[in-house]
């Protein structure tokens, strides 16, 4: 059986699938459309799964018939609420947009599931196929793994890949590895700074939520720059600031709202804690209040290093060792396949899609992203293969 050799032969049938999951973006946990697609190429396949998992996700399982163990292969399948400037003849016009490359990822895991469901009487063990809703919001995981996507049976190990350029040191049709922490954790908070609203002629007979707000961003600066270790990456970003109403009134409240990012879980905790203490601190010394609240994204991407050492082995027979970068620095975006790399060891990797030439070069959720469909077959190849090796190991 060479399962690379016959996904070359179907990388047409890839880019089918793509650009029609392409031209019916759908975003967050509802994705009836999508959904609907994935279903109905994995029925033409014979491939049993269960649907309305987290949301309209899709549980697929091939069996092999020899016992053995369980891999996952995972792709998200939700787009963004931007409006593509693409100008490609498969472009979304309702609306929305894969403008992260998300229906890539769908149509990859279909072309993996269509060969490695040829070729089941030779799998020791069993695919699952996860296509799981609302990565963008860091929700669509958790609810489906809350939905049972890893039981019954039980997984034991899960891959998944990212296309696109999100460390631009991977070139067009090459891969970036990692052994460990790979991505942050991205969660979101918000402040809301309370003061009382007066004249602006006449401070002192109000307390100035203005004034306090300057104080709480300038403390936020020295969270990462003084309290965490220096060789562990931390970002405490504010991103919006919101407050007041005419240039002479001091305002009632000012909001404040960010995002922070770690990839140690601890440091994770401490950069909550250290916030609502400062901002606790702050407000009280200047005679305001304080609401404070975190919306949890989702925790770290950690790969696991053994799975990760086999799987590059795996990549090195599909394309190439000098085509496999590995990454030494995480990125401090973040992915929720950190759910599952929570529960079962595997890894998630990078195939780098940009092309000067092509001109493919803008980045993800930008209303002209796209991708180098000519790299599929190597994405759906390096997934089905990984699986069928690791499995037969
Ligand atoms: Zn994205
Ligand atoms: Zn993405």
């Amino acid at each position: 059986m060479n399962v690379v050799e016959e996904i070359k032969q179907i990388q047409d049938e890839i880019v089918k699938w793509r650009r029609d999951l392409h031209q019916i973006p759908e975003v967050g946990f509802d994705l009836p459309e999508t959904a609907k697609y994935v279903a109905n190429e994995l029925s033409k396949m014979g491939i049993e799964y269960k649907t309305n998992m987290g949301g309209t996700g899709i549980v697929g399982i091939i069996k092999g018939e020899k016992e053995g163990k369980v891999i996952a292969l995972r792709a998200d399948m939700d787009a963004l609420p931007i409006k593509e400037d693409t100008k490609v003849e498969y472009a979304s016009t309702n609306g929305n947009m894969h403008a992260c490359g998300h229906d890539t990822h769908a149509a990859m895991l279909l072309g993996a599931a269509k060969i490695l469901n040829k070729h089941k009487e030779e799998l020791k063990g069993s695919v699952k196929l996860i296509f799981q809703t609302n990565e963008e919001g860091a929700q669509g995981a958790k609810a489906i793994i809350k939905d049972g996507a890893l039981e019954n049976p039980k997984i034991d190990a899960v891959l998944g890949l990212h296309i696109g350029s999100i460390f631009s040191e991977v070139g067009d049709g090459q891969i970036g590895v990692g052994y460990d922490k790979i991505m942050a954790s991205f969660d979101r908070f918000y402040i809301k700074i309370k003061g009382h609203g007066c004249h602006g002629a006449m401070p002192h007979v109000g307390v100035d939520p203005v004034a306090i707000a300057g104080q709480v961003i300038t403390a936020f600066q020295t969270i990462v720059s003084r309290e965490m270790k220096p060789t562990h990456p931390a970002v405490v970003t504010i991103g919006k600031v919101n407050g007041g109403t005419a240039y002479n009134v001091i305002p009632n409240y000012v909001e404040i709202e960010g995002t922070f990012r770690a990839v140690d879980q601890k440091q994770r905790e401490m950069i909550v804690q250290r916030m609502e203490e400062i901002t606790a601190g702050i407000t009280k010394a200047m005679r305001g209040d304080y609401e404070f609240e975190v919306v949890w994204g989702a925790p770290p991407v950690i790969n696991n290093e053994e799975f990760t050492k086999d799987f590059v082995e795996t990549a090195k027979g599909i394309i190439g060792e000098e085509n496999i970068i590995e990454l030494k620095e995480p990125s401090m975006g973040g992915e929720d396949i950190a759910y599952f790399l929570n529960e079962v060891p595997g890894t998630f990797f990078f195939l780098g899609a940009f092309n000067e030439e092509k001109g493919i070069v803008h980045p993800h959720h930008t209303p002209k992203f796209n991708v180098d469909e000519d790299v599929f077959w190597k994405g759906s190849a390096l997934l089905a293969q990984g699986a069928l090796d690791w499995l037969n190991k």
